[in-house]
């Protein structure tokens, strides 16, 4: 058990939700990962170790994780939903290859604070997140495909 994985389940205690072994399972998998996964991929995966977990148990409760701000949500533009672990204090994004799919996390972010605190402001709105994916073709792509 890693400081990530302690956390989302001191989270979803404080919430006053169960730690299900179907919950434990999603997060050690997301965790395990190296990048997003899509609820079948994550489906997958743990099938492999408990074949009567279902497709539908795990959106349920991906869907309560991503309620309670445990995981974020990804639009990698093919499709599918992409879900992975919110690590407190390593905000990153996504370069997307459009080729062959592969996620690289970058720490960079061009949504500075002070422009989130004017909008806050402005609109009323109280801001709990945002997605940026940077889409193109990776450097292996771009070898391969002369893009
Ligand atoms: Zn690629
Ligand atoms: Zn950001």
């Amino acid at each position: 058990m890693n400081l990530v994985h302690e956390s989302a389940i001191e989270q979803l205690r404080q919430k006053g939700y169960k730690i299900t072994p179907q919950r434990q399972e999603i997060l050690k998998t997301l965790e395990a990962a190296p990048g997003p996964q899509s609820v079948e991929d994550i489906h997958r995966q743990i099938a492999e170790r408990y074949p009567n977990m279902s497709m539908d148990t795990v959106y349920r409760n991906i869907a309560v994780l991503l309620e309670l701000g445990i995981v974020s949500k990804l639009n990698f533009q093919d499709g599918k939903n992409r879900f992975e672990i919110n690590c407190a204090g390593k905000h990153h994004h996504h370069l997307v290859c459009l080729t062959c799919g592969l996620s690289e996390a970058v720490e960079i972010c061009p949504f500075n604070t002070l422009d989130q605190q004017r909008i806050a402001r402005e609109k009323k709105f109280e801001i709990t997140g945002h997605s940026f994916e940077i889409f193109g073709h990776c450097a292996k792509c771009r070898e391969k495909y002369k893009l």
